[in-house]
Protein backbone atom coordinates (compact mmCIF):
# COMPACT_ATOMS: atom_id res chain seq x y z
CA UNK A 1 0.00 0.00 0.00
CA UNK A 2 1.18 3.69 -0.36
CA UNK A 3 -0.26 6.83 1.02
CA UNK A 4 0.58 10.83 -0.02
CA UNK A 5 2.36 13.00 2.19
CA UNK A 6 2.08 16.91 2.12
CA UNK A 7 4.27 18.98 3.85
CA UNK A 8 3.16 22.75 3.73
CA UNK A 9 5.73 24.85 4.00
CA UNK A 10 5.80 28.59 4.10
CA UNK A 11 7.80 28.59 0.74
CA UNK A 12 7.34 25.12 -0.94
CA UNK A 13 4.39 22.75 -0.77
CA UNK A 14 6.50 19.04 -0.39
CA UNK A 15 4.70 16.05 -2.25
CA UNK A 16 5.36 12.57 -1.78
CA UNK A 17 4.02 9.05 -2.08
CA UNK A 18 5.61 6.91 0.46
CA UNK A 19 5.06 2.87 0.84
CA UNK A 20 3.60 1.74 3.84
CA UNK A 21 7.41 0.19 4.67
CA UNK A 22 8.57 4.09 4.73
CA UNK A 23 10.19 3.91 1.64
CA UNK A 24 9.54 7.33 -1.08
CA UNK A 25 8.29 5.75 -4.10
CA UNK A 26 8.13 9.32 -5.83
CA UNK A 27 8.59 13.11 -4.67
CA UNK A 28 8.09 16.59 -6.10
CA UNK A 29 7.53 20.19 -4.65
CA UNK A 30 5.36 23.37 -5.62
CA UNK A 31 5.47 26.57 -4.39
CA UNK A 32 2.83 27.57 -1.89
CA UNK A 33 2.54 30.87 -2.95
CA UNK A 34 1.61 30.33 -6.71
CA UNK A 35 -1.44 28.45 -5.11
CA UNK A 36 -2.39 30.49 -2.15
CA UNK A 37 -5.82 30.34 -2.69
CA UNK A 38 -6.25 26.84 -0.44
CA UNK A 39 -8.61 25.67 -3.18
CA UNK A 40 -6.23 26.33 -5.49
CA UNK A 41 -4.12 24.28 -3.42
CA UNK A 42 -5.55 21.60 -3.06
CA UNK A 43 -6.67 21.31 -6.94
CA UNK A 44 -3.02 20.99 -7.64
CA UNK A 45 -1.59 18.70 -4.29
CA UNK A 46 -4.22 16.73 -6.22
CA UNK A 47 -2.56 16.83 -9.74
CA UNK A 48 0.78 16.66 -8.71
CA UNK A 49 -0.49 13.11 -6.43
CA UNK A 50 -1.78 11.62 -9.44
CA UNK A 51 1.13 12.43 -11.48
CA UNK A 52 3.21 10.59 -8.96
CA UNK A 53 0.69 7.39 -8.79
CA UNK A 54 0.96 7.49 -12.43
CA UNK A 55 5.09 7.88 -12.75
CA UNK A 56 5.17 4.81 -10.40
CA UNK A 57 2.50 3.06 -12.08
CA UNK A 58 0.53 2.80 -8.68
CA UNK A 59 -3.35 1.42 -8.85
CA UNK A 60 -6.00 3.37 -7.31
CA UNK A 61 -6.23 0.28 -4.95
CA UNK A 62 -2.89 0.27 -3.89
CA UNK A 63 -3.54 3.90 -2.45
CA UNK A 64 -4.32 4.64 1.17
CA UNK A 65 -5.05 8.03 1.52
CA UNK A 66 -3.30 11.40 2.32
CA UNK A 67 -1.86 13.44 5.35
CA UNK A 68 -1.10 16.67 5.48
CA UNK A 69 1.18 18.37 7.95
CA UNK A 70 0.57 22.11 8.20
CA UNK A 71 2.70 24.75 10.16
CA UNK A 72 0.59 26.19 12.61
CA UNK A 73 -2.47 25.65 14.65
CA UNK A 74 -4.64 22.55 13.41
CA UNK A 75 -7.76 20.86 14.58
CA UNK A 76 -7.01 17.64 13.62
CA UNK A 77 -10.29 15.90 14.59
CA UNK A 78 -11.82 17.68 12.07
CA UNK A 79 -9.39 18.64 9.80
CA UNK A 80 -9.25 22.32 10.43
CA UNK A 81 -6.57 24.41 9.71
CA UNK A 82 -7.22 27.06 12.63
CA UNK A 83 -4.23 29.53 11.78
CA UNK A 84 -0.94 29.19 9.86
CA UNK A 85 2.20 30.77 10.61
CA UNK A 86 3.50 31.77 7.22
CA UNK A 87 0.94 31.85 5.22
CA UNK A 88 -1.78 34.29 5.12
CA UNK A 89 -6.13 33.69 4.04
CA UNK A 90 -5.69 29.99 5.67
CA UNK A 91 -7.52 30.85 9.15
CA UNK A 92 -10.74 28.56 9.43
CA UNK A 93 -10.30 26.58 6.32
CA UNK A 94 -11.90 23.05 6.37
CA UNK A 95 -9.23 21.51 4.86
CA UNK A 96 -10.85 17.79 4.88
CA UNK A 97 -14.15 19.11 3.61
CA UNK A 98 -12.11 20.46 0.15
CA UNK A 99 -10.12 17.30 -0.27
CA UNK A 100 -13.58 14.93 0.35
CA UNK A 101 -15.36 16.98 -2.27
CA UNK A 102 -12.62 15.76 -5.08
CA UNK A 103 -11.17 12.38 -3.91
CA UNK A 104 -12.90 9.44 -1.90
CA UNK A 105 -9.85 8.30 0.31
CA UNK A 106 -9.61 8.77 4.29
CA UNK A 107 -8.03 12.38 4.82
CA UNK A 108 -5.57 13.25 7.69
CA UNK A 109 -4.65 17.42 8.57
CA UNK A 110 -2.18 17.97 11.67
CA UNK A 111 0.32 20.17 12.85
CA UNK A 112 4.02 19.94 11.17
CA UNK A 113 6.09 19.28 14.18
CA UNK A 114 3.49 16.42 15.18
CA UNK A 115 4.20 14.93 11.68
CA UNK A 116 7.80 14.85 12.45
CA UNK A 117 7.25 13.36 15.45
CA UNK A 118 5.14 10.59 13.96
CA UNK A 119 7.72 10.17 11.23
CA UNK A 120 10.94 9.82 13.48
CA UNK A 121 8.36 7.51 15.95
CA UNK A 122 7.39 4.99 12.62
CA UNK A 123 10.54 4.70 10.76
CA UNK A 124 13.60 7.21 12.22
CA UNK A 125 15.56 7.68 15.53
CA UNK A 126 12.82 6.60 17.67
CA UNK A 127 11.25 3.80 16.03
CA UNK A 128 10.55 1.05 18.86
CA UNK A 129 9.98 3.17 21.55
CA UNK A 130 6.79 4.59 23.43
CA UNK A 131 7.92 8.35 24.71
CA UNK A 132 9.76 10.04 22.85
CA UNK A 133 10.33 13.85 22.92
CA UNK A 134 10.68 14.82 18.69
CA UNK A 135 12.52 18.85 18.73
CA UNK A 136 13.13 20.15 15.16
CA UNK A 137 15.71 23.82 15.55
CA UNK A 138 15.03 25.98 12.59
CA UNK A 139 13.38 29.60 12.70
CA UNK A 140 11.15 28.11 15.55
CA UNK A 141 11.30 25.40 17.55
CA UNK A 142 8.93 22.79 16.89
CA UNK A 143 8.07 19.74 18.79
CA UNK A 144 5.94 16.57 19.40
CA UNK A 145 5.47 14.55 22.46
CA UNK A 146 4.82 10.56 21.39
CA UNK A 147 3.34 9.29 25.10
CA UNK A 148 2.74 5.52 25.44
CA UNK A 149 2.85 5.46 21.87
CA UNK A 150 0.93 7.86 20.90
CA UNK A 151 0.92 11.49 19.91
CA UNK A 152 -0.19 13.55 22.58
CA UNK A 153 -2.29 16.51 21.40
CA UNK A 154 -3.44 18.51 24.89
CA UNK A 155 -7.17 19.55 25.40
CA UNK A 156 -7.32 22.32 23.04
CA UNK A 157 -5.24 20.54 20.03
CA UNK A 158 -1.88 23.12 20.62
CA UNK A 159 0.00 20.60 23.17
CA UNK A 160 3.49 19.46 23.01
CA UNK A 161 4.84 22.95 22.24
CA UNK A 162 8.25 22.47 24.34
CA UNK A 163 9.54 25.86 22.16
CA UNK A 164 7.39 28.19 24.17
CA UNK A 165 8.33 26.80 27.54
CA UNK A 166 9.63 29.83 29.53
CA UNK A 167 13.69 28.90 30.59
CA UNK A 168 13.99 32.06 32.69
CA UNK A 169 11.25 34.84 34.74
CA UNK A 170 12.16 37.72 32.84
CA UNK A 171 14.02 37.71 28.92
CA UNK A 172 13.70 37.98 25.09
CA UNK A 173 10.09 38.75 24.19
CA UNK A 174 8.78 35.56 21.98
CA UNK A 175 6.72 35.49 18.78
CA UNK A 176 4.10 33.46 20.82
CA UNK A 177 3.06 36.55 22.64
CA UNK A 178 5.34 35.04 25.71
CA UNK A 179 8.45 35.88 27.15
CA UNK A 180 11.65 34.17 27.93
CA UNK A 181 10.74 30.93 25.50
CA UNK A 182 13.25 28.85 24.87
CA UNK A 183 12.66 29.58 21.12
CA UNK A 184 13.41 33.00 21.95
CA UNK A 185 16.99 31.79 22.82
CA UNK A 186 17.70 28.96 20.39
CA UNK A 187 15.47 30.22 17.42
CA UNK A 188 17.68 30.64 14.08
CA UNK A 189 17.67 34.76 14.56
CA UNK A 190 17.81 34.56 18.35
CA UNK A 191 21.69 32.74 17.96
CA UNK A 192 22.37 35.33 15.46
CA UNK A 193 21.26 38.33 17.82
CA UNK A 194 23.23 37.00 20.71
CA UNK A 195 26.00 36.39 18.77
CA UNK A 196 25.94 40.40 17.42
CA UNK A 197 25.48 41.38 20.66
CA UNK A 198 28.69 39.57 22.12
CA UNK A 199 30.45 41.33 19.24
CA UNK A 200 31.39 44.48 21.03
CA UNK A 201 33.05 42.37 24.45
CA UNK A 202 34.90 39.44 21.83
CA UNK A 203 37.30 41.74 20.10
CA UNK A 204 38.92 39.72 17.18
CA UNK A 205 35.76 37.39 15.99
CA UNK A 206 36.44 36.32 12.45
CA UNK A 207 32.17 36.71 12.24
CA UNK A 208 32.57 40.77 12.92
CA UNK A 209 35.25 41.02 10.35
CA UNK A 210 34.05 38.90 7.55
CA UNK A 211 29.77 40.39 7.83
CA UNK A 212 31.31 43.94 8.55
CA UNK A 213 28.08 46.47 7.63
CA UNK A 214 26.05 43.71 6.78
CA UNK A 215 25.39 41.56 10.14
CA UNK A 216 21.84 40.40 9.07
CA UNK A 217 23.28 37.91 6.68
CA UNK A 218 24.61 36.01 9.16
CA UNK A 219 23.24 32.66 9.90
CA UNK A 220 23.70 29.49 12.29
CA UNK A 221 25.82 27.72 9.42
CA UNK A 222 28.03 30.44 9.52
CA UNK A 223 28.70 30.76 13.51
CA UNK A 224 29.16 26.30 13.06
CA UNK A 225 31.86 27.09 10.14
CA UNK A 226 33.47 30.07 12.70
CA UNK A 227 33.24 27.64 15.69
CA UNK A 228 34.93 24.26 13.94
CA UNK A 229 37.69 26.97 12.62
CA UNK A 230 37.81 27.67 16.80
CA UNK A 231 37.10 31.27 16.85
CA UNK A 232 36.28 31.64 20.54
CA UNK A 233 32.98 33.43 20.30
CA UNK A 234 31.72 31.12 17.42
CA UNK A 235 32.33 28.13 19.92
CA UNK A 236 30.31 30.06 22.84
CA UNK A 237 27.19 30.99 20.92
CA UNK A 238 26.89 27.21 20.78
CA UNK A 239 27.87 26.22 23.83
CA UNK A 240 25.10 28.62 25.24
CA UNK A 241 22.91 27.42 22.22
CA UNK A 242 23.18 23.77 23.89
CA UNK A 243 22.87 24.76 27.37
CA UNK A 244 19.48 27.07 27.22
CA UNK A 245 18.27 24.00 25.44
CA UNK A 246 19.63 21.50 27.92
CA UNK A 247 18.31 23.34 30.77
CA UNK A 248 14.46 23.18 28.90
CA UNK A 249 14.74 19.44 28.49
CA UNK A 250 15.92 18.69 31.91
CA UNK A 251 12.39 20.34 32.92
CA UNK A 252 10.56 18.16 30.00
CA UNK A 253 12.90 14.49 30.95
CA UNK A 254 12.24 15.53 34.91
CA UNK A 255 8.23 15.77 33.85
CA UNK A 256 7.63 13.01 31.00
CA UNK A 257 10.59 11.02 31.62
CA UNK A 258 10.87 10.03 28.09
CA UNK A 259 13.12 7.28 26.50
CA UNK A 260 14.87 9.19 23.89
CA UNK A 261 14.90 13.00 23.08
CA UNK A 262 15.30 13.09 18.92
CA UNK A 263 16.60 16.66 17.71
CA UNK A 264 16.29 17.68 14.03
CA UNK A 265 16.24 20.99 12.14
CA UNK A 266 18.68 22.98 10.52
CA UNK A 267 20.25 24.05 13.78
CA UNK A 268 20.96 20.56 14.89
CA UNK A 269 23.31 20.23 11.79
CA UNK A 270 25.28 21.88 14.11
CA UNK A 271 26.40 18.98 15.17
CA UNK A 272 28.24 18.28 18.05
CA UNK A 273 28.49 21.59 18.75
CA UNK A 274 25.14 21.71 19.88
CA UNK A 275 24.43 17.95 20.90
CA UNK A 276 27.52 17.90 23.75
CA UNK A 277 26.49 21.05 25.73
CA UNK A 278 22.76 19.64 25.31
CA UNK A 279 24.01 16.49 26.95
CA UNK A 280 26.14 17.92 29.69
CA UNK A 281 23.25 20.10 30.69
CA UNK A 282 21.15 17.59 30.60
CA UNK A 283 22.79 14.94 32.56
CA UNK A 284 23.85 17.81 35.29
CA UNK A 285 20.21 19.01 35.36
CA UNK A 286 18.34 16.12 35.93
CA UNK A 287 17.07 14.18 38.86
CA UNK A 288 19.60 11.76 39.58
CA UNK A 289 17.46 8.74 38.77
CA UNK A 290 17.67 9.86 34.61
CA UNK A 291 21.04 10.93 34.35
CA UNK A 292 22.34 8.13 32.41
CA UNK A 293 18.71 6.83 31.00
CA UNK A 294 17.34 9.06 28.49
CA UNK A 295 18.95 8.95 25.30
CA UNK A 296 19.55 12.36 23.30
CA UNK A 297 20.19 11.52 19.66
CA UNK A 298 20.08 13.23 15.79
CA UNK A 299 16.91 12.77 13.85
CA UNK A 300 17.21 10.07 10.95
CA UNK A 301 14.88 11.56 8.34
CA UNK A 302 16.00 15.14 7.94
CA UNK A 303 13.31 17.44 5.95
CA UNK A 304 11.37 13.42 5.49
CA UNK A 305 10.61 13.57 8.85
CA UNK A 306 6.78 15.34 8.09
CA UNK A 307 5.94 13.81 5.20
CA UNK A 308 6.79 10.05 6.63
CA UNK A 309 4.66 10.89 9.88
CA UNK A 310 1.67 12.32 7.26
CA UNK A 311 1.85 8.60 6.05
CA UNK A 312 2.10 6.99 8.44
CA UNK A 313 -1.09 8.81 9.93
CA UNK A 314 -2.89 7.08 6.87
CA UNK A 315 -1.32 3.72 7.20
CA UNK A 316 -2.35 3.97 11.21
CA UNK A 317 -5.36 5.54 11.03
CA UNK A 318 -7.23 4.41 7.94
CA UNK A 319 -6.30 0.95 8.78
CA UNK A 320 -4.75 0.38 5.52
ZN1 LIG B 1 7.06 31.59 22.84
Amino acid sequence: MFAAGIDIGGTYTKVAIISKKGKIAARSLFETKKFGRFDLWVDKSLSVIKALMELRNIKRNEFAGIGVGAPGHIDSVNGVILALVNIKGWNDVNLLDEFRMRINVPVFVDNDANMMALGEYAYGAARGTRNAVCITLGTGVGSGLILEGKLYRGSFMAGGEMGHMPINVNGPACACGGKACVEAYVGNKYIVRRLIRLFGRHPGSVLEKKFKGRFGEITPKDIAMAANKKDKLALKIWEDTGKYLGVCLAGVVNLLDPEIIVIGGGVAKAGKLVFNPVKKTVRQRVMQVYRHRVKIVPALLGNDGGIMGCAWQVFEKGRA
